[in-house]
């Protein structure tokens, strides 16, 4: 559903006409929503509806559903909503395996991405972590670390005091979070959809960010004409 703002007390609503007023203050004239406004408003929602979920998920799929979210940005749900019905939820666990590990491939590509970039400003990582009191880790350069590297240290793990690394994406149970499920994050994935099923397709032109949920897609289409 498209979304409008209002410019008078900022709020921003899904609405599929054009709305005449603005629901929180009756303001005349809404207008569509940026596309920081969009990606806010879809972000805040699905934080929150993870949150909800989270406690009934093992750690793995905390971490996991941490991952899905990163790469899957408010503005591609288009695709990401036919991925989560046809290639996770209405999927065979093989396939649904299959998917993830795509996803999986990708998160790790742009770790190391982050991590060369990192070493190029100069910075290493270290072992041993200590986090401040609001969690953020007490690294050197902490505001170089990528957006993808920033995301890994957020992982929650066994001991908190080692710094996380390639082997806590490369340990979450794929196999089981594909075939064995717990009902809360199954629950998340059924949400998630519900929440962006009716976000508009970008227009025309293809977003950077689309492109791994594509390659997803067209290496189904290839297996299958492979048949
Ligand atoms: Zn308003």
């Amino acid at each position: 559903m498209p979304l409008y703002t209002c410019p008078r007390c900022h709020n921003t609503f899904p609405s599929t006409d054009k709305p005449s007023a603005c629901p929180e203050c009756g303001h005349q004239w809404p207008i569509p929503a940026s596309e920081v406004e969009f990606n806010t408003y879809y972000s805040t929602r699905l934080a929150s509806i993870r949150e909800s979920c989270a406690p009934g998920m093992t750690m793995d799929e905390r971490n996991w559903t941490r991952i899905l979210l990163f790469l899957n940005k408010p503005m591609v749900s288009f695709y990401t909503s036919h991925l989560l019905r046809h290639y996770v939820l209405e999927a065979t666990p093989e396939m649904c395996l299959d998917t993830y590990r795509g996803f999986r491939w990708e998160y790790t590509r742009m770790v190391k991405q982050d991590r060369i970039a990192l070493q190029l400003e100069g910075f290493k990582e270290s072992r041993l972590l200590m986090r401040r009191e609001d969690g953020t880790p007490l690294v050197k350069g902490w505001d170089h670390y990528g957006a993808a590297l920033r995301l890994l240290y957020s992982f929650e793990t066994t001991d908190p005091h080692k710094a996380p690394n390639l082997g806590n994406i490369t340990r979450i149970d794929l196999e089981r979070i594909a075939a064995q499920p717990s009902a809360a994050y199954t629950q998340f994935l059924w949400n998630w959809l519900e929440a962006v099923k009716d976000v508009p397709s970008p227009m025309g032109f293809l977003l950077s960010e689309a492109k791994p949920l594509l390659k997803l897609m067209k290496k189904d289409e290839n297996s299958i004409k492979g048949l």
